[in-house]
């Protein structure tokens, strides 16, 4: 144990987080896939069967989805996601494909029946990653919460976040790490690149806690053709898993078009893992 972690400890900063028994996924690495946002009850089932069918082993989908601007990218139904209608094709897709559902809660009124049923592993997004009252209620619930890294948190703040659910006594936390703010080197050239990768923070984090982490190399890039190596990278360097958006017509994505992958592409992330 290196200085800085025993002093952690000597002041009593990480027993909360070293002391918990490590829970894992059903399966390692824990794949994580799906389009940034439920866009319609057919696409989401549809995407959900070719998912399941390359061995994905959880959907993705966002109905509450926050949105910088949210009303000039609201498009018709779709205003910050399909809300309380995305959670009802969600459950669809669940019981048409058997997976797993992952998708965001955002605020604490938004946990109630639907969303309890419709929703496997909640997602705590970014913007939310410091939102006290959301996380003092996800530690009550018996769910897997997808904790995702604030842009600006370090890492004694992503351990105090993990802390807060953990000891309101839901054991079941996992890291999502997804880019941090911080101006690529190559935005210029790339201008869809607007995070910095924060792989590093994989193996920081594995040294101080045993939670489980999986690394979204989507949002982290931005760019949909750095998805297939920062996953390979991710893996690589210790994450439990990845959370990687796709949809069957990227380009046409209503949320995050630029860095979702085709079906094609994940089919081939799926038999790089083999
Ligand atoms: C998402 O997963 O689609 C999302 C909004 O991610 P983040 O909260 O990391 O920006
Ligand atoms: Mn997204």
């Amino acid at each position: 144990m290196n200085a800085f972690i025993k002093n952690l400890k000597e002041q009593g900063k990480l027993d909360l987080v070293l002391d918990q028994n490590r829970w894992n996924f059903e399966k390692a690495p824990f794949i994580i896939s799906g389009p940034c946002s439920v866009e319609s009850e057919e696409m989401i089932v549809d995407i959900s069967l070719s998912l399941k069918e390359l061995g994905v082993d959880a959907l993705r989908g966002g109905a509450y989805k926050p949105c910088t601007f949210p009303v000039k990218e609201s498009i018709g139904n779709w205003k910050e996601g399909l809300r309380e209608d995305g959670l009802k094709f969600l459950i669809s897709a669940r019981e048409e494909s058997g997976l797993p559902i992952v998708s965001e809660l955002m605020d604490p009124r938004q946990i109630n029946e639907l969303s309890m049923d419709a929703i496997d592993i909640i997602q705590v997004g970014t913007r939310n990653f410091q939102n006290y009252s959301l996380l003092d209620e996800l530690g009550k619930l018996d769910k897997i919460i997808l904790l995702k890294r604030g842009t600006w948190a370090t890492i004694d703040e992503i351990l105090g976040a993990v802390e807060r659910i953990l000891s309101g006594g839901n054991q079941k936390v996992a890291i999502c790490l997804r880019g941090v703010v911080g101006m690529p080197s190559y935005r210029h050239v790339f201008p869809s690149t607007r995070w910095a990768p924060d792989l590093m923070m994989i193996p920081a984090l594995k040294e101080l806690c045993n939670i489980p982490i999986i690394y979204d190399p989507s949002h982290s890039t931005g760019y949909r053709n750095f998805v297939p190596p920062v996953s390979k990278a991710a893996l690589a360097i210790g994450a439990d898993g990845l959370a990687i958006e796709s949809h069957p017509n990227p380009e046409k994505s209503i949320s995050d078009p630029d860095q979702a992958v085709s079906l094609d592409t994940m089919a081939s992330i799926m038999k790089d893992l083999n």
